[in-house]
């Protein structure tokens, strides 16, 4: 991280996972000087199933590991920093830090490429995003596929429109892995996971009102309005057990 952009905050190691202890300003900050910088930077968003499927997975452990930035974007991460006597200062959530890095995109001359998600989704978000950002600019949007074969089609789309951040929702790991592997292909200085941000911020999948989710409970929302990721959310209870199980910061200290 470059000097004058260092988060106050140390980061917290989360069940062998490093999450930065980033506030959405931070986060912006950094990406504004990696822009600056050039060179590929990789941001992931992770979650508690990040951190179960990082357990499983020695591959998607190590992209984790290297990536430049990884935010807290579940509020579980948050609860189990607490549980370990660290601090997160705040959520930042893709579905957040998306329209945050538009409007500072329009302000900054940014240019965005939105990767992923149904055909069609990626578009409307990047018409949504124009529309409350006079003066956006949009390097290119396209659905693609997380699938090998058309990675190189897909590389050569993106590097020839030279975003200056790229938004990839494949979905995790898919997305994080993509990333890694052709991050250098890309020639982007910053690319980011962000899931289901594109479906959130159309509205294709609707998101947790806001109650729910400072009373902690969008995971619930999610289970009750998308029942087929129940498998995936059982890394939840998985990882609250893990995270009980693990000794306190306070408490190693002599
Ligand atoms: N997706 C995609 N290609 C695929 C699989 C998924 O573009 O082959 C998209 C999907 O349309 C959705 C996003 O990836 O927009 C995954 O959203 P989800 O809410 O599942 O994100 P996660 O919880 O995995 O971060």
């Amino acid at each position: 991280m470059q000097p004058g952009v260092t988060p106050a905050l140390p980061p917290v190691q989360i069940l062998g996972v490093r999450v930065d202890a980033v506030t959405y300003d931070e986060a912006i900050d950094l990406i504004g000087s990696w822009i600056q910088q050039r060179g590929p930077h990789q941001i992931a968003t992770a979650n508690p199933e990040f951190v179960m499927a990082a357990q499983r997975d020695p591959g998607f452990r190590r992209v984790l590991a290297a990536a430049d930035l990884c935010v807290a974007d579940g509020v579980g991460l948050l609860w189990a920093a607490r549980r370990l006597g660290a601090t997160l200062p705040e959520r930042v959530t893709g579905s957040d830090l998306t329209p945050l890095l538009a409007q500072e995109a329009s302000r900054r001359g940014w240019r965005l490429y939105l990767l992923g998600a149904a055909p069609g989704v990626a578009e409307q978000t990047a018409r949504l995003l124009e529309a409350q950002n006079p003066g956006l600019r949009i390097a290119g949007v396209y659905a693609g596929s997380p699938a090998e074969a058309e990675a190189s089609a897909i590389v050569q789309r993106v590097a020839a429109a030279r975003p200056d951040v790229l938004l990839v929702a494949y979905g995790a790991p898919a997305q994080d892995l993509w990333i890694a592997r052709h991050g250098a292909a890309l020639g982007v200085p910053v690319m980011m996971g962000v899931g289901g941000a594109f479906d959130h911020l159309v509205g294709v999948q609707r998101r947790a009102p806001a109650w729910v989710q400072r009373v902690h409970l969008e995971w619930l929302f999610r289970l009750v309005t998308q029942p087929w990721r129940w498998r995936r959310q059982l890394a939840l209870p998985r990882f609250v057990w893990a995270v009980l199980r693990q000794p306190r910061a306070v408490e190693t200290r002599p």
